[in-house]
């Protein structure tokens, strides 16, 4: 898998079992703070397919720690916009408090959210000690583009409870859902695979999501309509 775990390579640990999505639209800014900290954040590399009766997210199976690129979506993926395969996106995965709702929420970020997170975590050692305002860019929702800007006046370590919040959600369950065998996806691709649309509206995990499966947010991904 193509995972990579923290802005620095540490071992990645999460507990609790609700994912739901962080939204923001176009134009618009958000109090955010980080529950994950530099360290725990996940990146991963995913397909978007729609082939047959399947349409969701897939991670992209190309292993770069073992030499192995042999990911069959990357083969099959379409350069054009629409493509029922899209090249292989990097995302990286946080858990943030919405400042609006004081609910923790799962942030799936570009590349940019990822890069402008390591320079943070490499100057200040620290992701989660102050509040950032959150913007998703006019004019954005084909490329999407966001920008992070810390609020110094906010600084402050993460209380008890809120880490305790951000306990509740597991990063892992987003790796889980998204990811296939080299067998599940030759299926797929075949059109043999059974109905299904894993999206980010519909992440199956262990527990009781009813309160949160009520609020997911609509997804903004690129590739999603
Ligand atoms: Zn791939």
């Amino acid at each position: 898998m193509g995972v990579q775990r923290g802005l620095d390579g540490v071992t990645f640990s999460g507990g609790g079992n609700s994912l739901e999505w962080f939204k923001i639209n176009e134009g618009e800014t958000k109090t955010i703070r980080f529950l994950t900290e530099g360290s725990e954040i996940i990146s991963l590399p995913k397909h978007f397919v729609k082939v047959g009766k399947f349409k969701g997210n897939i991670m992209c199976l190309n292993n770069p720690e073992e030499n192995k690129f042999d990911c069959p979506l990357c083969r099959n993926a379409g350069k054009e916009f629409g493509s029922p395969i899209s090249t292989a996106t990097e995302r990286c995965y946080a858990v943030i408090i919405d400042r609006e709702t004081g609910e923790p929420k799962i942030l799936e970020g570009t590349k940019g959210v990822y890069n402008q997170l390591s320079e943070i975590y490499k100057t200040n050692k620290s992701i989660t000690n102050v509040d950032y305002s959150f913007s998703k860019k006019k004019g954005s929702s084909k490329w999407i583009d966001y920008k992070l800007n810390a609020l110094i006046t906010t600084a402050r370590p993460l209380t008890k409870e809120e880490k305790e919040l951000g306990a509740k959600m597991n990063l892992e369950d987003v790796i889980s859902a998204f990811s296939k065998t080299h067998a599940e996806v030759k299926k797929i691709l075949e059109g043999k695979a059974e109905e299904k649309h894993i999206t980010k509206k519909n992440i199956e995990v262990e527990g009781d999501l009813n309160a949160s499966l009520e609020s997911i947010a609509e997804s903004d991904d690129l590739f999603e309509d």
